[in-house]
């Protein structure tokens, strides 16, 4: 049995309890087996003991939306998903190495082509190559039209579940549908939806048969709100969100996963397609609406999480842009930790730090409560009781 303890300065344990000053976790065997203050462990003098007492210590943090194998500032996100399968492992191991090192303990990995994305899955389980915990769609479902057409589509109801079957046979954990345009792509308008209601509904179906969910690609309108009536989960992205569309959210309880970063940040689509007017005029529309809207949709109510798109190891960026609208310190930490493990149907397992939970932790130099730029000095990951050493991979 491996029991270590974790002499932390300040300890955020994701559950929105205040924090605690000089706390001790215990883990043993990569799970956490107790919490509290240093004192109340008489016991824990005998124990293997990690000095975290200069360190903010939280949960790893849960990227609800990424793409293992895609850098956007290289441009063409879709162009790189249809290379081939060596390549596509080969980046999807550096980017993921670089989103562990920088906290991300849990990513749920939103489409990629020859289930590249189930292979890296089971070898970051096997220790084969470093990463966070991966959930994987396998590839996303888009009509022959559509943004996120990849190498293949799928049309018409038979085409969808046909598309979720295969997704779900090779060992995805969700389902991810393309419903409406969008941002990174030329084309058309983000809000009318791709798919039928039946076509939606044919997604919803086969992943509810079988225990999981859905998740839909949608930026707001028509196209929003007809993937929130028919039953998906989340919503990613939201860009173009009304009010109208967060209010069916909440009364449908549906999570908002924002990702910022990807067309806000000046390494996201921006430095990779920046030359394409098509483009660059819809990320600086998203950009406004954004601005205008998200301070208030995320005082609403709606439920939410995040995700960095691909932007690998931008999580902080994530976060300080949560706070840039509003969002107190404390609740983006925890839309980066609990709120992301409940989106993603993960938090029996991650998200807080509590007896029974995997030990998923990072120790950061600096108080993000304060700064949120603290989250960018992450000095210890451990995942499963494991610590990350960068320099080693492994
Ligand atoms: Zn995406």
């Amino acid at each position: 049995m491996a029991v270590r303890a974790l002499r932390c300065g300040t300890l955020f344990d994701g559950t929105g309890a205040a924090p605690i000053r000089d706390a001790l976790v215990v883990v043993t065997d990569g799970r956490i087996t107790s919490v509290g203050p240093a004192g109340s462990r008489a016991d824990a003098t005998g124990m293997e003991t990690l000095d975290l007492s200069g360190r903010f210590v939280m949960p790893g943090l849960i990227d609800c939306h990424s793409h293992a194998s895609i850098v956007p500032g290289q441009g063409d996100q879709l162009g790189q998903l249809c290379r081939g399968p060596v390549p596509q492992a080969l980046a999807a191991t550096r980017n993921l190495r670089r989103d562990l090192a920088a906290g991300t303990t849990t990513m749920r990995v939103m489409g990629e082509e020859h289930f590249v994305d189930v292979d890296v899955r089971d070898a970051i389980e096997a220790g084969v190559i470093a990463g966070p915990r991966l959930l994987v769609a396998g590839r996303g479902l888009a009509a022959n039209n559509a943004h996120g057409r990849a190498l293949a589509s799928y049309d018409g109801v038979d085409d969808v579940r046909r598309g979720a079957r295969e997704n779900l046979r090779r060992g995805a954990n969700h389902v991810k549908i393309f419903v409406t345009g969008g941002v990174s792509s030329p084309g058309p308008t983000p809000t009318a939806s791709a798919y039928t209601r039946e076509e939606i509904r044919a997604a919803v179906e086969e992943a509810d048969r079988v225990g999981t969910y859905a998740a839909a690609h949608a930026h707001g309108g028509p196209g929003l709100q007809l993937a929130v009536r028919e039953g998906v989960r989340t919503i990613e992205h939201g860009a173009l969100a009304t009010d109208e569309d967060i209010a069916l959210m909440i009364e449908r309880g549906v999570w908002l996963i924002c990702t910022f970063g990807i067309f806000m940040h000046p390494t996201g689509i921006e430095q990779g397609d920046g030359h394409r007017p098509a483009i660059m005029d819809k990320v600086h529309r998203a950009r406004r609406v954004v601005a205008d809207n998200f301070p208030r949709h995320l005082a609403s109510g709606v439920r939410f999480a995040c995700g960095t798109d691909s932007m690998h190891g931008l999580m902080p960026f994530e976060l300080q842009t949560l706070v840039r609208f509003g969002v107190p310190p404390a609740d983006a930490l925890l839309a980066a930790t609990r709120w992301g493990a409940e989106a993603c149907r993960i938090d029996d397992e991650v998200g807080t730090l509590q007896p029974g939970k995997r030990a998923d932790l990072i120790a950061l130099d600096g108080d993000p409560l304060k700064d949120m730029a603290a989250l960018t000095r992450v000095s210890l990951v451990m995942k499963d009781g494991v610590i990350y050493d960068g320099a080693h991979g492994g």
